[in-house]
């Protein structure tokens, strides 16, 4: 079992019992007292005696990221009442036994609590990491854990290792954003327990994720061994809607998946060397992946030199952002695709009751032209619509239906000031003019089209869920898509892709429109 262990960072003996209490109700089965502010043994005895959960006692040093004004043998003393009183576990640090020449418990397992011997590195990897997991394999510890700074996600893969291949209980940490899913994955690698925060504000170590998030976002009740992972490539990605909603769908539907965020730096070469390692790391089984900003061009180009498989209108657009993994036993194939231009299709066909091949001539309006403007350009493009581009930079309209133009329908650049006389049947917003939190802005602001009943106004931004743009479209009558349609289609069309079961797409959109309420 592993366990789901809230640290505690304790000021005084109040706040710790409700924060205790508040552990033990948002799901935690264990907490972690840190007592690096006490000095007094009778008060440490009063926490552990009134802690309503197992604890772990930690009384960290100075030279590990500790507090403590103590020296090693007033906190051996400290810890030992800890224990007296009825601590499930011990922490301390596996270099204090060393330069001590302690040599750990005496009395039988059954007789006394449990010690967890711990090594804690916040600038990297620790030099002789190997060296150090051998002489903790040989020790007296009951509990082996070892945490570091994670220089890039590629060294979640060797504490996913560590955590496989434990000669004993063991917890093997990556700290910081990159390492967050060391924490996230812990209980799918059988580690001894996983440390998460209270709330975001009080976290005790870089990188934990909240209680909250394991449970709730991350599946923790849910994950095994045999869990396969997928998860969102981008950077920056904390604040990713993504894994909030496919972890949802795959509880609806009761996938044995989970999905993390995966920190990756903007370039080629980062991007490549993750996907060779975590495609080859078997026991991970990586199924699928969602690419996001900066990493959609690399997805194709990677996938390309892979020799995969790639839809080719993914490989017009130049953009990959779904990544299938299939997997046969030990190898593997890939796949790309990309589901936001679906997504821009197919919210417009069906709003309409019409084939795509019915987009044949249908004057479009694209105004943007960024990612997204590019892939509403190449789709309609594809399918014959009559497009025009209006974006504040000239230069980019121009080269968009340059490349786009002939390509089955007619594609022109116009001047953005132009926009108000616009003879368009469609018009899709696909720049950032409306976002939040800019609310009280509108592409139609300076120059508003002549828009009757018979126009479709699609706005890409899905936050706010209705946007200034779509309000002005609503108001003259106008049918609207709103940008949430389009974000709902291209996760499901993933969740599809990487599944073969049909999307929740409702449970979907609930999820984004109760995390956009809350925010
Ligand atoms: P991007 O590549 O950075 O492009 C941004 C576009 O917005 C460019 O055309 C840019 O014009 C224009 N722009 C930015 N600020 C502007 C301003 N103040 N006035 C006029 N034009 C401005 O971004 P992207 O990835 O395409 O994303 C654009 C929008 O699409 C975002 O709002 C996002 O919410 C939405 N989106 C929605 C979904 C969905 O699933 N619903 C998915 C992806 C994106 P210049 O060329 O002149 O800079």
């Amino acid at each position: 079992m592993t366990h789901l262990c809230v640290s505690i960072y304790v000021n005084d003996l109040a706040q710790a019992r409700r924060d205790v209490a508040l552990a033990a109700e948002r799901g935690a089965d264990m907490v972690e007292l840190r007592v690096d502010t006490f000095t007094d043994e009778m008060e440490v005895r009063s926490l552990v005696s009134s802690c309503t959960l197992p604890c772990i006692v930690t009384c960290r040093s100075r030279l590990e990221g500790g507090q403590t004004e103590l020296d090693d043998v007033q906190r051996l003393g400290l810890l030992t009442a800890a224990g007296e009183a009825g601590a499930s576990y011990l922490d301390i640090e596996f270099a204090t036994m060393r330069d001590n020449n302690w040599a750990g418990p005496s009395k039988p397992r059954d007789q006394r609590p449990g010690w967890i011997y711990s090594a804690h590195d916040f600038q990297s990897r620790p030099l002789g990491l190997n060296q150090l997991i051998i002489d903790l394999a040989q020790s007296t510890a009951d509990i082996a854990k070892v945490a570091w700074q994670a220089r890039s996600v590629r060294d979640n893969i060797e504490a996913f290792e560590l955590m496989l291949q434990r000669h004993k209980p063991s917890a093997a940490i990556c700290m910081s954003e990159p390492g967050m899913i060391s924490r996230i994955l812990a209980k799918k690698f059988g580690a001894f327990v996983s440390f998460a925060s209270l709330d975001s504000a009080s976290a005790t170590a870089p990188g934990q994720v909240t209680v909250t998030d394991l449970k709730q976002i991350y599946r923790w009740d849910a994950q095994r061994a045999s869990t396969r992972v997928y998860g969102v490539v981008g950077q920056p990605i904390a604040h990713s809607m993504s894994p909030a909603i496919h972890n949802r769908a795959f509880d609806h539907v009761g996938f044995d998946g989970v999905y993390v965020p995966f920190l990756i730096e903007g370039t080629y070469e980062s991007f490549k060397a993750f996907m060779e390692t975590f495609l080859e790391f078997q026991p991970l089984m990586l199924g699928g992946l969602s690419v996001t900003i900066p990493h959609k061009e690399n997805a194709l180009r990677y996938l390309q030199e892979r020799g995969a498989t790639i839809e080719p209108l993914a490989e017009l657009i130049g953009a990959v952002n779904t990544v299938i993994v299939a997997r046969d036993g030990d190898d593997y194939t890939l796949h790309g695709q990309n589901t936001d231009y679906a997504a821009i299709l197919d919210a417009i066909t069906d709003t309409l009751s019409i084939t795509r091949d019915a987009l044949a001539g249908r004057r479009v309006a694209v105004i943007g032209a960024g990612g997204t403007g590019r892939t509403a350009v190449a789709a309609l493009a594809r399918y014959g619509a009559d497009v025009t581009i209006y974006n504040r930079s000239a230069d980019r309209a121009d080269a968009l239906a340059k490349e786009f133009d002939g390509l089955s329908g007619k594609v022109a650049a116009a001047a953005i000031v132009s926009l108000g006389a616009a003879d368009a049947e469609i018009f899709i917003n696909t720049t950032s003019v409306g976002m939040h939190p800019n609310v009280d802005a509108s592409p139609f602001d300076s120059a508003t089209p002549d828009i009757t009943e018979s126009t479709l106004v699609f706005d890409t931004i899905y936050n706010p869920l209705e946007t200034k743009l779509l309000r002005q479209a609503r108001q003259r009558g106008a049918r609207t898509i709103a940008g949430i349609d389009m974000f709902v289609r291209q996760a499901a069309a993933q969740f599809e892709a990487w599944t073969g079961i049909a999307a929740p797409a409702d449970v979907m959109r609930d999820v984004v429109i109760s995390r956009l309420e809350v925010s």
